[in-house]
């Protein structure tokens, strides 16, 4: 199996061996009718930091995050809850007062954008309970390298105009797409 991943780099991916096994694939139509070419990308479990397989927001199987144990958030020491629900409640009535003078939030000047920062920082400060910053809230170290995996897989394909997605028959073979290009002799 042809290895399209770069080693000791910070890009995921050999774009260059990819194109040209692009070049390569023949030409089919997907389900809507359109011409596209496809090549293996590698099995979810060997491609992905965790390598394990799970749904979005149920990671049964990936290991809690050691900081927040699992639940994606973190206990804010400075919490005050009344400052909090003060904060709170001007964010909304003042929303209210806007709409009711200006009507759609475009209207609004700056210096109502600047109160609008300052309650919503004021909130932040002050509420329960953070979103855990070493995982991203996701409750889990390995979903959250996943995830940074996903989208830099993604960001690096939109740079040939391809897309990944798993196969029909088994979810864990994931594929690499793009639209066909014009074949030439
Ligand atoms: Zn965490």
């Amino acid at each position: 199996m042809p290895d399209y991943r770069k080693e000791r780099d910070t890009t995921i991916l050999d774009l260059v061996k990819l194109l040209l096994q692009l070049d390569e694939a023949e030409i089919h139509e997907d389900n809507e009718g359109n011409k596209i070419q496809t090549i293996y990308l590698g099995d979810i479990r060997s491609i992905t930091p965790s390598g394990k397989v799970y749904y979005p927001f149920a990671h049964s199987n990936v290991d809690p995050c050691p900081r927040c144990e699992g639940t994606g958030n973190l206990r804010n020491k400075h919490a005050k809850i009344h400052n909090f629900r003060r904060a709170n409640k001007k964010y909304h009535t003042t929303f209210q007062q806007w709409y009711k003078m200006y009507g759609a939030p475009i209207n609004r000047r700056k210096k109502q954008q600047q109160l609008k920062e300052k309650y919503i920082n004021q909130m932040e400060q002050w509420e329960y309970q953070h979103i855990c910053t070493e995982c991203n809230g996701l409750g889990s170290l390995e979903a959250r390298l996943d995830e940074d995996f996903w989208e830099q897989l993604q960001s690096e394909l939109d740079t040939i105009g391809a897309w990944y997605h798993s196969s029909e028959g088994d979810g864990c073979n994931i594929l690499v797409s793009r639209t066909a290009r014009e074949q030439y002799d």
